[in-house]
């Protein structure tokens, strides 16, 4: 039986009877993207410049512990689910997401603690003892948060926006929304106490942006936690990446590594296909590119070809921040720490402006400490505890030395962690990695080295934001974080959606 699909997936990967789509990277946009193309009737071939597929969400292995590099929080499920049905399977067949509660615990500078969670009760309690007098508007932005998510998330996030007319057309949504307000400034209107304005505006950091300056748009997540709950699979983000890539050649189409993309061939003004750097060509009907959007004009499409993405405009784009991430592993276990854990520091507007304004690398920080093996202990070998830290820092328009600054860095984090969380901290870390905007940039090709690709700025969103059917040449098609709606693993799986609306059908191209 297996022999026979096998088989079955050579000749249709070879089938030369099916239109050509070629997908430049394998982050979720350009799986998932891959596997509706599939599903449509394209032979596709994913071409991924690193040795194993993921981008962001990469894992590696390092003395017996295993790392998911990026996304841990995993949110709207069903937007996965929708992908293994596409391919007439069960996600839970191939990946056993648990339900984590709570969410993820915040660790304010004072030391007090908010365990958030969708329990009505204890989120109740918990507000009743931060500030009594926030319940009532707490309740009030949980409300507003479901309208955001009806409007922005159900009916928004899989429109094109690559016509002005959608944009008008869907302007006065957007405008009784008060989509013009920042969240952190919606948050401030529900409630005073400054440790649940962080609450309740601290989003969009997961997705790149400032809630200073980042639309209230972003006030859905709260809603989108609430509604679907936050989960991990066991065995750790990479199944679910395992899982896409199985969806994929289970249709017959290819993941290929090791296949840096140089150009995208363009005749006229049509996508023919791409060049790797080693000189390889594919031809292709489709083109899909899932590397970092600015990338994708900047360095895969000669500035000649280009109108609205000009070199001067990528340069002028206003760009995500970056992340520090240290990835650790400890011969002793940590049972008091949950699997998400936020320390937020005594700065929240002040650090953001650093961050994103400065550019300058602050003394004190606000992190996200991540502990799978709260929820899957065989991450780690046995009585040891695998973690990963990420510190927001600017990204690589600042003037920091990351070659110098980054162990200096590395180890006051690993003090500060060390003096509260985690005590002894020093004499257990058995396995040390790090990640910095260099290797944003170096790595996964990534302009600025920026986490996230462009900001989610109200002026880089929806027809803002670089179109997923190319304003520039035909043919070529943009999924991931960079394009709409945005960031964020639910983002990009919301953007492989949209080829469905925009990609022709595979048989309105003739063979
Ligand atoms: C540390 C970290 C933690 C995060 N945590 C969360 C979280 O908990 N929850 C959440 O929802 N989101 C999280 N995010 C955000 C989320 O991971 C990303 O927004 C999302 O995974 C990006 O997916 P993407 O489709 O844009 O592709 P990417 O992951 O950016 O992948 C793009 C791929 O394209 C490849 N590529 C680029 N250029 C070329 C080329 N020329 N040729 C061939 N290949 C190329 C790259 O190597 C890469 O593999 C996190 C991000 C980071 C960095």
């Amino acid at each position: 039986m297996l022999l026979n699909f096998r088989a079955m997936s050579e000749q249709t990967s070879k089938d030369p009877a099916r239109p050509h789509a070629v997908v430049i990277g394998s982050g979720f946009g350009g799986l998932a993207a891959a596997i509706r193309l599939g599903k449509r009737g394209f032979r596709v071939t994913v071409l991924e410049q690193l040795d194993a597929p993921g981008g962001r969400a990469y894992v590696f292995r390092q003395d017996g512990f295993t790392f998911d590099a990026g996304p841990t929080i995993i949110t709207a499920p069903f937007l996965l689910e929708d992908l293994w049905q596409l391919c007439g399977r069960r996600f839970a067949d191939d990946v056993d997401l648990r339900s984590l509660q709570p969410f993820y615990r915040i660790r304010f500078f004072d030391g007090s603690i908010l365990d958030c969670s969708n329990d009505d009760a204890s989120m109740a309690a918990q507000i009743n003892r931060f500030a009594p007098g926030d319940l009532a508007g707490y309740g009030r932005f949980l409300a507003a948060s479901e309208a955001i998510y009806k409007v922005a998330f159900e009916r928004l996030g899989h429109v094109p926006f690559d016509s002005w007319f959608d944009m008008v057309r869907l302007a006065p949504e957007l405008v009784r929304l008060g989509s013009y307000r920042t969240i952190y400034g919606l948050a401030a209107s529900f409630v005073k106490d400054s440790r649940l304005r962080f609450a309740l505006s601290f989003h969009p950091l997961f997705v790149g942006g400032n809630p200073f300056n980042t639309t209230s748009v972003y006030g859905l997540i709260a809603f989108l936690e609430r509604r679907w709950g936050v989960h991990f699979p066991i065995g750790g983000t990479g199944r679910i990446v395992d899982g896409l890539v199985g969806l994929i050649r289970g249709q017959g189409s290819q993941v290929r590594y090791g296949a840096k993309v140089a150009e995208i061939s363009v005749s006229g003004n049509r996508a023919t296909g791409v060049r790797l750097v080693s000189g390889e060509r594919f031809d292709a009907e489709v083109v899909v590119s899932n590397a970092d959007s600015m990338a994708t004009y900047g360095d895969l499409i000669p500035a000649p070809l280009r109108h609205r993405w000009t070199d001067r405009k990528i340069a002028r784009a206003r760009y995500s921040m970056s992340l520090f991430v240290w990835y650790f592993g400890t011969n002793r276990l940590y049972p008091e720490v949950p699997h998400h854990t936020i320390l937020v520091g005594a700065r929240y507007r002040e650090l953001l402006r650093d961050i994103f304004d400065r550019k300058v690398l602050a003394d004190d920080f606000s992190l996200y400490l991540h502990r799978p093996t709260a929820t899957d202990p065989l991450l780690a070998p046995p009585a040891c505890d695998a973690f990963y830290v990420l510190s927001p820092v600017p990204h690589l328009g600042g003037n920091i030395d990351w070659q110098s600054a980054a162990e200096p860095y590395r180890r006051s984090i690993s003090r500060f962690l060390n003096d509260t969380l985690l005590p002894d901290l020093e004499r257990h870390v058995v396995t040390s990695k790090i990640m910095t905007p260099l290797d944003f940039r170096d790595r996964l090709s990534a302009r600025n080295g920026a986490a996230f690709g462009l900001a989610p700025e109200l002026t880089q969103s929806a027809w803002f934001r670089p179109h997923n059917r190319s304003e520039e040449i035909q043919g070529l098609y943009l999924v991931g974080a960079g394009t709409h709606p945005g960031a964020g693993v639910p983002g990009v799986l919301s953007s492989a959606r949209v080829l469905d609306t925009v990609v022709p059908d595979a048989a309105s191209f003739k063979h």
